[in-house]
């Protein structure tokens, strides 16, 4: 047997078996050496490739998906809502007065709050279809698979409620923020992807202009 060695560590073995004694040589186990080598160079590559991918698929702040993916995913998940007649929802969130936010307490503070927040989205996204992705700056969109528009605005009110509940602690003083949502379902809003993220985006506007921190559809 020889080892499979990823930078200068043992990351597994490849072993040759007989039931006849005697069966291999000093040069088969050469050869052996030869094969795992190669196979030690690709399987490197192949968890660099991986991770590479899923470099490029995650925001590096927050570690959620980028927007690119969330509406690759979105146009499958609508497609197979339309086709099996279930429904498919969508959140988009904005924090409410984040320009306000970074200039009083500086823009390291304001990355804590994105942080902060992904972390609550992952957490409370159950399903497994679910995506939750940084759609921009300081907006966030977030997959809902099979869920009705009732079920979205239900739980996007936990999330709305999470988010006002937290408190960041700088130099001593407690800071809050709060989030807006637009809720958008298909096929009720749109039948298409691109409707459907506009849908959102109306009732993301909407709540902004019924006062912020609440959750509105179209
Ligand atoms: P509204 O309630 O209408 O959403 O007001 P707002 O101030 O949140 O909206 P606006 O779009 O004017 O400001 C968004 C701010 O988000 C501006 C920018 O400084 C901040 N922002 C965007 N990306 C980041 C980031 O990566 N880190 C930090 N700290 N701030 C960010
Ligand atoms: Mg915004
Ligand atoms: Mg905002």
């Amino acid at each position: 047997s020889t080892p499979l060695i990823i930078e200068e560590k043992i990351v597994g073995s490849v072993r040759l078996n007989s039931n006849k004694p005697n069966m291999f040589l000093p040069d088969d186990l050469r050869l052996l050496d030869i094969i795992s080598n190669l196979a030690s160079v690709s399987l490197e590559n192949a968890f660099l490739y991986t991770r590479t991918k899923e470099l490029a698929i995650r925001d590096s702040l927050t570690g959620v998906y980028v927007q690119k993916f969330f509406k690759d995913r979105l146009a499958e998940e609508v497609a197979r809502s339309l086709r099996s007649d279930y429904p498919t929802s969508i959140l988009l969130l904005d924090i409410d007065f984040f320009k306000a936010y970074n200039d009083k307490y500086g823009h390291a503070a304001g990355d804590i709050v994105l942080k902060k927040v992904a972390g609550v989205l992952v957490e409370s996204v159950s399903d497994s279809g679910d995506i939750v992705a940084r759609y921009g700056g300081e907006e966030f969109a977030v997959i809902l698979a099979n869920k009705s528009r009732s079920e979205a605005v239900e739980f996007a009110e936990i999330i709305r409620k999470k988010v006002e509940a937290e408190i960041f602690i700088l130099r001593r003083e407690e800071t809050k923020v709060t989030i807006s949502i637009g809720v958008a379902t298909c096929s009720e809003d749109a039948k298409i992807c691109q409707d459907l993220i506009k849908a959102a985006d109306d009732a993301l506007y909407k709540a902004k202009k019924l006062g912020r921190n609440c959750v509105a559809t179209k």
